[in-house]
């Protein structure tokens, strides 16, 4: 079975402030670790940046997460059966996480996501008043990196939904998607404190 990457890097950082894939931890760009566990795992990566910084190798996304993955899918070959997406904004995935969604995909699931239990009670609120609190027990937190069947994803993406993860898309088609342990470290960079414990934990 071949499998694939898409490194999804279009994102304008609008939160953080700056384009943050391109932030450097460590001696390389946030974007060219997550590209690194990628490579090490897979059989051919396809990076997606935003259209005004493509350089060599990578090719230009879209205006939602969604919209980038799906320019992503169009530069996958066809002979891929595995497509794994990792947010590039996750540079410390590391690359047995990669394997461990693959392998789950390949033992039969439609997709495999790294997920951590959420140790915060979460509640449900409608503005700043508490509807209800949600059994945590029940509850996980996600991650990328995300494999899928390739056909399962491409039909997933096929109606141009938008999703906050592909998951969720393939969740909507009837997919059988399945949770594989990730790990505290796989932090999302998202706001500028985030880069020191990423440069701790890069270390
Ligand atoms: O904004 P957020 O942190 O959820 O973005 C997750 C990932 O999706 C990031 O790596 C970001 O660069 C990417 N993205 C993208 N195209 C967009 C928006 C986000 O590739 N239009």
């Amino acid at each position: 079975m071949t499998a694939w990457a898409i490194v999804v890097a279009a994102g304008r950082g609008e939160r953080f402030g700056r384009p943050k894939q391109y932030e450097e931890i460590n001696g390389r760009r946030v974007l060219d670790w997550s590209v690194a566990d990628a490579r090490a795992a897979c059989d051919g990566v396809v990076v997606v940046v935003p259209s005004d910084r493509v350089e060599p190798g990578t090719i230009a996304g879209g205006s939602s997460r969604s919209e980038s993955v799906r320019c992503g899918l169009a530069a996958v070959p066809a002979e891929a059966d595995v497509i794994v997406v990792h947010d590039a904004a996750r540079p410390a995935a590391g690359v047995a996480l990669f394997r461990a969604v693959i392998d789950a995909v390949r033992a039969g699931a439609d997709g495999a996501i790294a997920a951590v239990p959420v140790t915060d009670t979460v509640k449900r609120v409608a503005g700043d008043v508490v509807v209800s609190t949600l059994d945590r027990t029940e509850l996980v937190a996600v991650q990328t990196p995300q494999a899928f069947r390739a056909s399962s994803l491409r039909a997933a993406h096929a109606g141009g939904g938008e999703a906050t993860d592909d998951a969720a898309l393939v969740e909507q088609a009837g997919g059988r998607v399945v949770v594989v342990p990730g790990h505290a470290a796989n932090r999302k960079l998202t706001e500028p404190g985030d880069l020191a414990v990423l440069e701790s934990v890069l270390r």
